[in-house]
């Protein structure tokens, strides 16, 4: 058995991910599209290939040593069960609030609105935690996905929402508000692995240091 197990985010980071474990050494050895538990090159890492919203649970729990997962879902899920040492730097975007470009909220304005604003999100807590800083009463819709239909269709006031390029937002005629966070993709550990299996994991953080997306 891998003397270590990490996790990973599928999808975009899973993809971003690739070119540096192969840097690192740690090539997976099998198919990431199909695999669910698959060996990399080096004898002692495995991978796990997960939904990222399941990564800080599986790293919480000690059935993975290590995760790569976005700073977002870790400001979702609370982190603060898991040490975070390193930023990759992979998956940059960022968390923001969004609105339609002919909204009153533009202009900072509310219109005519006396109702509670409505905010669609995939971010509940995140969107809870930045509305109640403010002291501003929100309605919270949690999506799952195509946040920035909500807004079109009368769902929503306002979506909370991963941005890179902003090119979905000026697609769906939605602009920016506001920023509330920047992610990117971490590497969160164990807090019982690091503490027993110090050597490897210690070994592990510094090849993946070297070779991590500076900048
Ligand atoms: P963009 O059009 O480049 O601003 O990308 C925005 C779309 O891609 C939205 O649907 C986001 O939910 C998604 N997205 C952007 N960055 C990420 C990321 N790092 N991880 C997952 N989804 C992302």
């Amino acid at each position: 058995m891998a003397a270590l197990t990490l996790a990973l985010s599928k999808g975009r980071i899973l993809q971003d991910c690739l070119p540096l474990l192969a840097a690192a050494g740690l090539a997976p050895r099998g198919d990431t599209e199909r695999l669910l538990r698959l060996p990399t090159e080096d004898p002692e890492v495995e991978l796990l290939v997960i939904r990222p919203t399941d990564v800080p649970t599986y790293v919480e729990y000690g059935a993975a040593d290590l995760g790569v997962v976005g700073k977002d879902i870790l400001l979702e899920h609370g982190g603060g069960a898991l040490y975070e040492p390193l930023d990759l730097g992979l998956a940059r975007c960022r968390l923001a609030v969004a609105t339609r470009r002919d909204s009153p909220l533009v202009g900072g304005g509310r219109g005519e609105a006396t109702r509670r604003l409505r905010v669609a999100t995939k971010y509940p807590e995140v969107t809870r935690r930045h509305f109640a800083a403010r002291d501003e009463q929100v309605e919270i819709i949690k999506l799952y996905g195509s946040m920035e239909l909500a807004p079109l269709v009368g769902l929503a006031d306002l979506i909370v929402d991963l941005v890179a390029t902003g090119n979905t937002l000026r697609a769906n005629g939605l602009v920016e508000l506001e920023t509330i966070a920047e992610s990117s993709a971490r590497l969160v550990v164990n807090k019982a692995a690091m503490k027993m299996k110090h050597a490897a994991v210690a070994g592990l953080l510094a090849r993946l240091a070297r070779v991590r997306a500076h900048g």
